[in-house]
């Protein structure tokens, strides 16, 4: 039987929260409690028609398992990036509509379905049409500011999103001349740190979405296969990295040595 050492039970225990007296801590944990059950509600059900923030992921083993609605059990992450990150997404909304109103002119277009496939349509945050660009807001903690900043940029999986974003825009007859992944500083406390990347919407941007819409097509035959049963989520390659296993639905370093526990070992133990 494999044991759990004291440092790894309390690695994967809560961490305790404040408050001025016992009553305001058991208070902050229910209140912490109602945020985290809300940010994890999501469908259970085969779905195999994700969007475009999620099919440009490098691991298949990631995709598959989201596509075949396994449940979630990563453990070690925390909801509040990415609450944060939808507040700031609807203030920013509004922001850029308002613009268009106080500058008499209709240059932002935010939040527009937009279709880059039949069958993975998305939300795309902002269209620019004097620039003729494509717009993402990415609310972004120190580590993954430094390395959208980094000379190697944004990760592949940001770089697909508003590819397939752009791609939908076209779609919509709206010409696109370039991607813009706009990077906001979530734990800064001055927009000072705000940073743009860019890049045109070329010929090599489209041979990574065909690359994409390739890994698209495998994955989903891997989740039909996860949803029948007929493999498990282990028996699906997987592509540790660090941008993506400590948020990967699936990530739990315990199940590299415990066979009973089901999820992925991710960057703790590549395979
Ligand atoms: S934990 Fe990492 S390697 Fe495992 S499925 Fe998630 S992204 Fe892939």
């Amino acid at each position: 039987m494999t044991t759990i050492s004291p440092a790894d039970f309390m690695a994967a225990a809560p961490a305790p929260l404040g408050g001025n007296t016992p009553w305001a801590a058991r208070y902050a944990a229910e209140l912490r409690r109602v945020a985290t059950e809300h940010a994890a509600r999501a469908p259970r059900s085969l779905q195999l028609h994700l969007g475009p923030s999620e099919l440009g992921s490098p691991c298949d083993r990631q995709v598959a398992g989201k596509m075949a609605g396994l449940p979630v059990t990563n453990h070690v992450s925390d909801p509040w990036p990415s609450i944060v990150g939808t507040a700031v997404h609807a203030w920013l909304a509004e922001a850029f509509t308002a613009d268009n109103v106080r500058k008499g002119m209709a240059r932002w277009l935010a939040e527009v379905r937009v279709t880059p496939h039949p069958n993975h349509p998305g939300t795309a945050d902002l269209y620019d049409a004097v620039e003729q660009s494509v717009d993402d807001h990415k609310v972004l903690g120190e580590t993954s500011m430094q390395k959208v900043r980094s000379a190697e940029g944004p990760p592949r999986k940001y770089v697909a999103q508003l590819g397939l974003y752009g791609l939908g825009y076209l779609r919509l007859g709206l010409p696109v001349k370039r991607i813009v992944l706009i990077a906001w500083p979530r734990t800064k406390s001055s927009l000072d740190q705000l940073y743009v990347w860019e890049r045109l919407f070329d010929g090599e941007l489209v041979e990574l979405l065909a690359e994409v819409w390739t890994d698209t097509a495998r994955r989903q035959e891997q989740a039909k296969a996860l949803h029948a049963g007929h493999i498990q989520l282990r028996d699906i390659p997987a592509t540790p990295t660090s941008d993506e296993c400590f948020f990967c639905p699936f990530y739990r370093p315990e199940s590299s040595r415990e066979s009973s526990v089901t999820g992925c070992p991710g960057s703790v133990n590549p395979q």
